[in-house]
């Protein structure tokens, strides 16, 4: 079986990234079930909403050092430039022809994105993100895909545009399944419990981004949002800041939420949040350590480069198999 998933370099990874997405990475990386294994650096989705062009460069590399840093293994694993493998583009087009602009409109990440850059644009792009996310899983035959909760309902328009596509040209894409690992499926901000971390939030006390200062992270996590109530409980309803914290702390610990209550069940916030910092900050600092030995090194090419090719590889032989099923270019064999 194969495994893609992909981050996008619209910013500096965060806790909710590494917890959502890159830890599960690591892990399954070992997982027997997955014979060929891909993570990509996502950067045509980055572009979805306006870009620094050099801050986007340096988040592209700084991502492939940070997958390096949190375990990723080039021996086991293809890490790859999205944009550096065009069938990714040429079968999103294809897909957005064969989706509609009101099941585009109705996914929650163009609602939200598109309320916060009302005043800059709101791009074609961003509105089209899912059919090129469709693309990014589609071209790689992928059974299972494993995505935060957020990007559920990407999930699924990807499985109706697969659908849709196997009924009208004949069957042409495995129709995927979404993994969503239980603990830590959605880190929320700490300054809007009720909103997700996201690296791209223009207020950086919302994120613990993995190559803050460990001082900075320390005091994010000692300011983060809580109610009025002195108990540690979990309560997502009631008490989310609470709740979003025991939840970082169980993924830092491994400890189970239960398990945390009980140990916290007499503590008043402070020395709980004390606590959580230091348990993040253990998680963090030696992928930190990690990164800053790797960012400069021409290893990162070395990875990139046989990523690229072997991606490419098997995206072109997808990609041309689809051009002939929907009649593009010239008939081939
Ligand atoms: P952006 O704000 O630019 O969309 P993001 O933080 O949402 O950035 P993405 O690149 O969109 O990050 O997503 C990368 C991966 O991280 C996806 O698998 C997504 O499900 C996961 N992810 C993103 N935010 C969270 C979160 N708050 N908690 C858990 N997983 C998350
Ligand atoms: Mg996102």
């Amino acid at each position: 079986m194969r495994f893609i998933s992909g981050v996008q370099p619209s910013g500096t990874i965060t806790l909710g990234n590494y917890i959502g997405a890159i830890r599960n990475f690591v892990l399954l990386q070992d997982d027997p079930k997955f014979t060929d294994f891909l993570v990509f650096v996502a950067d045509m989705h980055a572009i979805t909403v306006p870009q620094n062009k050099e801050e986007l460069r340096k988040n592209i590399k700084s991502l492939v050092a940070i997958y390096l840093a949190c375990g990723l293994d080039p021996k086991k694993v293809h890490i790859f430039i999205q944009s550096e493998v065009p069938a990714h583009a040429m079968l999103g087009w294809i897909l957005q022809c064969n989706g509609y602009i009101g099941e585009l409109e109705r996914m929650t990440q163009y609602k939200d994105k598109s309320q916060r850059h009302q005043t800059d644009g709101v791009s074609v792009g961003l509105l089209t993100y899912p059919s090129l996310m469709a693309a990014d899983i589609l071209l790689y035959d992928t059974d299972l895909v494993p995505v935060g909760q957020d990007q559920k309902q990407h999930l699924e328009l990807t499985r109706t545009l697969a659908e849709r596509f196997n009924n009208k040209y004949g069957e042409t894409f495995v129709v995927p399944d979404a993994y969503i690992s239980k603990a830590g499926a959605k880190i929320m901000s700490l300054c809007d419990p009720t909103k997700k971390m996201s690296k791209s939030d223009p207020n950086p006390k919302g994120y613990i981004s993995l190559l803050d200062d460990i001082n900075v992270i320390k005091k994010k996590i000692k300011s983060a949002i809580t109610d009025l109530d002195t108990k540690v409980k979990y309560d997502k309803e009631n008490k989310p800041g609470i709740s979003n914290l025991l939840t970082i702390m169980s993924c830092c610990t491994n400890k189970s939420i239960e398990e945390l209550e009980e140990i916290y069940k007499d503590s008043n916030y402070a020395t709980f949040k004390e606590d959580v910092a230091n348990a993040v900050v253990s998680v963090i600092e030696p992928i930190q350590k990690k990164y800053y030995e790797l960012i400069n090194s021409k290893y990162l090419d070395e990875v990139l480069d046989e990523g690229k090719d072997y991606a490419n590889y098997l995206a072109n032989k997808k990609i041309a198999k689809v051009i002939n099923k929907v009649g593009l270019g010239r008939k081939t064999k």
